[in-house]
């Protein structure tokens, strides 16, 4: 377990003498935004690059949602809306969580925002503070730590390991508690381990979460995108004393390709809800008019894009397993199988303080990942980014060419 500190994350800001709020200083640009634009770089220069940094589906947004934008563009729904979102969009969240879960939510429990990394950081400034202590699996989102600190509470890191799945145990959970622990951050399916957790194992956490009086915000922003057989239950599905302690924090993002539409949602105690409202009344006001309805028609629209969707992603997962599992014995390279969300995610410390292609040594992922960028023009993003020393995480959101085109060049930059 791991507490951060601010000095953890002091990074040196340069600049014309202008002074800069602490809580901003501190703060460190998203690593995953960092290894694109690195990519990007060489991108210019011409140099084709096999890129695994990307965090969002590759799929264009689906037609029927599309045309529901433009046909809301020429309604005149241009305008400002209700800061929380427009009743229809409420509406067929509740409709949605009915129909997927059973789980029976009212409008007043659910407020629409600019994205479901909005809505996380909406949850965290509602409540939590200095003094507060977060407690987040790891290896975690990258924003997850960065977002606590924002709020000015402390994240409180328990590391998983890869034989758990990087599932956290009840135990770990409950170990982390603290008189000043105010939430638990869930990521299931996780980004960027891909892990998705037993519902046997999910349901001691929740029940953690009433024994200890714990509030959970439940990020499942990759609910739709599972392989394999793998199981999901919506953390509030546990029953009345496990829903009145979550905040479900999800959005149409990942499941719909709609990254750039920008929106997500948290559907929570009524109270809750009309805090972060207010807080967003005053931040942002609404999230996109047009986006709203857009959304709306993701939700209530015929939903085969998204299995469509779904079953290519798992065509790719399929075929990256395949690729790695080899790797093992050549390698002694190591991973759990993912069975959500699109990333593979995989320890290459054997190969540190070897000769890799080139003859380059490495001796940390971070070095691993520019080595790798440098030598075979391949980006992936460094573990340390997710608080995993080691690892490396590789995004199957692009396509099969790109894929196998790049699982050679890292094989061959593996075998040195
Ligand atoms: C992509 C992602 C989100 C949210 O994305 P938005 O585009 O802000 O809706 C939230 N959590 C995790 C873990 C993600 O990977």
């Amino acid at each position: 377990m791991l507490r951060l500190d601010r000095e953890f994350w002091k990074v040196e800001i340069c600049m014309s003498g202008v002074r800069l709020s602490p809580a901003v200083s501190s703060l460190k640009p998203s690593a995953t935004l960092a290894a694109a634009a690195k990519a990007k770089e060489l991108k210019a220069k011409g140099i084709t690059v096999y890129d695994f940094t990307l965090g969002e589906p590759d799929f264009n947004t689906p037609e029927n949602v599309r045309k529901a934008a433009v046909a809301a563009m020429e309604a005149g729904h241009t305008h400002y809306t209700a800061s929380g979102g427009i009743p229809e969009l409420k509406k067929a969240v509740c409709e949605t969580y009915k129909r997927d879960y059973q789980l029976e939510v009212t409008p007043a429990q659910v407020l629409i925002s600019n994205g479901a990394k909005h809505s996380i950081h909406n949850v965290l400034a509602a409540l939590c503070g200095p003094g507060d202590e977060v407690i987040i699996p790891g290896p975690y989102w990258v924003s997850y730590s960065a977002l606590v600190e924002l709020a000015g509470a402390t994240p409180v890191i328990v590391d998983t390991t890869e034989e758990s799945g990087f599932c956290m145990s009840a135990d770990q959970f409950r170990k982390a508690i603290t008189p000043r622990t105010r939430l638990m951050m869930l990521n299931n399916p996780s980004n960027p381990t891909g892990a998705t957790y037993p519902i046997d194992k999910l349901k001691a956490l929740a029940d953690v979460a009433v024994e200890r009086d714990i509030m959970v915000l439940s990020d499942e922003i990759y609910e739709k995108l599972l392989y394999k057989g793998a199981e999901f239950k919506c953390f509030a599905t546990f029953g009345p004393e496990v829903a009145k302690r979550t905040i479900i924090v999800s959005g149409v993002s990942k499941a719909y390709a709609m990254t750039g539409w920008r929106i997500g949602w948290t559907i929570g105690p009524v109270d809750a809800i009309k805090a972060m409202d207010n807080l967003q009344s005053q931040e942002t006001s609404n999230p996109c008019s047009v986006s709203q309805y857009a959304a709306v028609e993701a939700l209530n629209g015929p939903q085969q894009s998204v299995e469509a969707m779904r079953v290519e992603f798992e065509k790719r997962r399929n075929y990256v397993m395949g690729r790695l599992q080899p790797w093992r014995e050549k390698f002694g390279v190591t991973f759990a199988e993912p069975g959500g969300a699109f990333y593979a995610f995989f320890n290459v410390s054997s190969r540190f303080g070897k000769p890799l292609a080139g003859g380059v040594v490495v001796n940390n992922a971070t070095d691993f990942c520019t080595a790798l960028l440098e030598q075979a023009h391949v980006a992936l993003v460094t573990g340390d980014a997710f608080g995993a020393p080691g690892y490396v995480r590789l995004s199957f959101a692009t396509s099969q060419e790109v894929i196998k085109a790049g699982l050679d060049r890292i094989e061959a930059f593996l075998a040195g």
